[in-house]
C-alpha cells in the first residue's frame, strides 16, 4: 500500500498539472499483448530453430508452458516520461520484479525500453544494440556453452548500451557508450548505486560485483 502511495505520488509530480490519470493517459507504451500472443511466437521460433537440438527444444517449450509469466511494468524513461514495458520472467520472480521496477520508478531510474527478445529477432545482439532490457532468452552464457540464466527467465539485462558486458576477451555489446550517464549502473554513480541497492533489497545479485569479468547491465536471482 505504502509503495503504491509513494508510486501514485511520483507518477502525479511526473505529471505536468499533477493529475494522475493525465499520467497514466500519457503512458508511453512500448507493447501490450498478453502472454498468449508470447507463447505462441516463442514456442513457434524455438521449435523451428537450427541452434537448438531436440533436447533443447522440448525443454524450452516445457519451460515456456509451465514457468514463463509476462510482467507489465512500469518505468522511468530516457525522456523523462512514463513508459510501460512488457517482460518474459520465470513466475517465481514476477513478484519481486514488479516490486523492483516500482522502486525504480519512485527513484526516476531512468530506463530506455523494455520490450521481449521476440522484437529483436531472438537475437540479444540486436536488443543490446537497440538499449533494450529483457529477461527471458533461451540462450548459452558469453563464451561459453553453458545455458545462460537469462534462458530459465531468472536474470534481467538493463540498459546494455551504459552497461556493457567486460571481460578480458570481450566487450559487449560493441558500441557500448560507458561514459553516457544516464541509465547507467555503478557503484559511483547516482542513482545507479541506489539501483543496485534495491535489487540487492530482493535478492537479485549484480553482475558488476563479479571478479573475473564485469555484467553491468545484468542482475540475477
Ligand atoms: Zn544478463
Amino acid at each position: 500500500m505504502i509503495r503504491r502511495l509513494i508510486l501514485a505520488g511520483i507518477i502525479g509530480l511526473i505529471c505536468v498539472n499533477g493529475n494522475t490519470q493525465t499520467a497514466l493517459k500519457d503512458t508511453i507504451v512500448d507493447c501490450n499483448y498478453d502472454f498468449e500472443f508470447y507463447q505462441a511466437w516463442f514456442k513457434n521460433y524455438y521449435s523451428d530453430s537450427s541452434d537448438l537440438n531436440a533436447t533443447q527444444k522440448k525443454q524450452v517449450v516445457q519451460l515456456i508452458d509451465s514457468s514463463i509469466q509476462l510482467v507489465n511494468v512500469v518505468y522511468y524513461g530516457y525522456d523523462k516520461k512514463i513508459h510501460k514495458g512488457q517482460l518474459l520472467i520465470n513466475k517465481w520472480h514476477s513478484k519481486s520484479i514488479k516490486a523492483i521496477f516500482d522502486e525504480l520508478l519512485a527513484i526516476r531510474f531512468p530506463i530506455h525500453s523494455v520490450k521481449p527478445i521476440c522484437f529483436f529477432e531472438f537475437k540479444d545482439e540486436v536488443s543490446m544494440a537497440a538499449n533494450n532490457t529483457s529477461v527471458f532468452d533461451y540462450r548459452p552464457q558469453v563464451n561459453s556453452t553453458k545455458l545462460s540464466k537469462h534462458a530459465t527467465g531468472s536474470a534481467i539485462d538493463i540498459n546494455p548500451i551504459q552497461n556493457p558486458y567486460i571481460s578480458s576477451k570481450t566487450t559487449t555489446p560493441a558500441m557500448a557508450r560507458v561514459n553516457e550517464p544516464t541509465g547507467r549502473i555503478r557503484v559511483s554513480d547516482d542513482p545507479g548505486k541506489k539501483a543496485i541497492a534495491i535489487f540487492a533489497k530482493y535478492g537479485w545479485t549484480w553482475g558488476g560485483n563479479w571478479k573475473t569479468l564485469k555484467d553491468y547491465m545484468h542482475f540475477q536471482k
